[in-house]
């Protein structure tokens, strides 16, 4: 019952020192893969990873529940008209939302909610929850970040150019973030080591803070 309905009148207030941590960046710069290899680093029963939904359609290797929520437009639709989302956005033509229950209670628990989202849905949760951190991933190049996308043949042709037009608009966003962070080719375990130490700081920096959400 994560998408549950959570009352804009009664906000939660988390655990001292858990955090909502932001992982954004442009399509196809390696989000999922920097989360698989923070996963592989072992099971934390500080962490929740958070999952998203979408009314995107499923690719073959997803599974409901797993990688995302999938929904369809009415059922995005009720979710966001009973506040049960944090944010959503339309992303590349579709919509997706970070159901604000999850959130609240992974830090209600001490958890470190980790949230992978584009920019538009960073910004969204920055300003509802300010004390958020906010990590911004980049390819070390826009070629290379071209590259990823068609190697990794998810999109129909006028979805990847759609994926690629925005990236350089996603690109021009950095400066938003708190900390930039480029996932060099081949280097996706160093990416996710550089996060979680990025991670550590803040905790150590803020280890009372409470966010509330
Ligand atoms: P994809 O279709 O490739 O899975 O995701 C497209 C983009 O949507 C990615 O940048 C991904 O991080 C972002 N995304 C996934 N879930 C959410 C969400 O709940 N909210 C927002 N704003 N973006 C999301």
């Amino acid at each position: 019952m994560s998408e549950r309905p959570v009352s804009p009148a009664r906000p939660v207030m988390g655990a001292p020192g858990a955090l909502v941590v932001i992982i954004s960046g442009p399509s196809g710069v390696g989000k999922d893969t920097i989360i698989e290899a923070m996963r592989r680093r072992g099971e934390r029963p500080d962490r929740h990873y958070v999952i998203t939904c979408t009314t995107r359609a499923r690719r073959v290797y997803e599974e409901d529940g797993v990688h995302y929520h999938f929904r369809t437009a009415e059922e995005f639709a009720r979710l966001r008209v009973e506040d049960g989302l944090l944010e959503a956005a339309e992303v590349h033509g579709n919509w997706y939302g970070t159901p604000r229950a999850q959130v609240a209670d992974a830090i209600a628990a001490g958890q470190d909610a980790i949230l992978k989202i584009d920019v538009q849905g960073a910004r969204a949760v920055r300003d509802r929850i300010p004390g958020a951190l906010l990590i911004f991933v980049v390819p070390p190049s826009i070629e290379e970040l071209t590259a990823r996308l068609v190697a990794r043949s998810t999109e129909t042709p006028e979805a990847l150019a759609r994926r690629m037009r925005n990236a350089t608009a996603e690109m021009a966003r950095a400066g938003d973030y708190d900390h930039v962070v480029v996932n060099e080719t081949g280097q996706v375990e160093r990416t996710a080591e550089a996060i979680e130490e990025i991670i550590a700081a803040e905790k150590a920096r803020y280890p009372s803070r409470r966010l509330t959400v």
